[in-house]
């Protein structure tokens, strides 16, 4: 529904902009400006690197799903349902509109403004913001670009400096990120397990050597 390509691709995308930030390898690298790191990337051919080290990165167990593998294969059709198709007609059907209105706004306005809630993420994530928990890193807390993402990937610098916390969200907004609340409910009925998240003291422990953690510090999963 949200266009945003299919989850292998999506997952395999993002798996190397985490590993290979602001470099070459990375599909939206913000060092090379704005518009390349919000849309640009995608009007463009990928740089060689990215086509690489992509090939290093591991996506056996997103191949091993049967879900991912059957949105993979089916990912156009459902694109044009699920993307298209499909709010158009709940538009018609729940507000009366025209197919024309229902079309233009309810499928078209909702795509682009969803689409630029979410490559904000890559651009002013990346440039705008503050840098509580590693200075030295591209990537910043930006509560505009967190809020309309229901205070979650905005919060940048610590998703960066904590990319295994299944909450994504700091400052406080952990228990307000429905998401979080969602994985959590998932993880009771026993469809989501092995939730990673970093405790409270680390958190404050790292915020304390902000101006001097190497990049990436955190990467491997800490249990608690
Ligand atoms: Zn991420
Ligand atoms: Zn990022």
């Amino acid at each position: 529904m949200a266009g945003q390509n299919d989850l292998y691709t999506w997952c395999r995308d993002h798996r190397l902009h985490h590993k290979y930030s602001e470099t070459d390898a990375d599909p939206h690298n913000s060092n090379r400006g704005f518009f390349f790191s919000h849309v640009g990337w995608l009007l463009t051919k990928k740089h060689p690197d990215v086509i690489i080290k992509g090939k290093t990165i591991d996506c056996s167990d997103l191949l091993n799903d049967p879900v991912v593998r059957f949105q993979r294969k089916y990912y156009p059709w459902m694109f044009l349902f699920f993307c298209f198709f499909l709010p158009t007609y709940l538009c018609r059907l729940i507000f009366g509109n025209s197919w024309k209105d229902a079309f233009m706004v309810g499928c078209f306005g909702r795509y682009i403004v969803s689409l630029h809630t979410t490559w904000f993420v890559n651009s002013a994530a990346h440039m705008f913001g503050d840098r509580p928990f590693n200075e030295k890193i591209a990537a910043r807390d930006n509560l505009g670009v967190a809020l309309p993402l229901w205070a979650t990937e905005g919060f940048h610098n610590y998703h960066h400096v904590f990319p295994w916390d299944y909450r994504i969200s700091e400052m406080g907004f952990h228990n307000y990120n429905p998401f979080a609340r969602l994985i959590d409910f998932f993880a009771k009925i026993g469809l989501a397990c092995d939730l990673k998240r970093p405790s409270d003291e680390l958190i404050a422990k790292v915020k304390a050597n902000a101006h001097k953690e190497k990049p990436h510090a955190y990467d491997e999963p800490h249990e608690f």
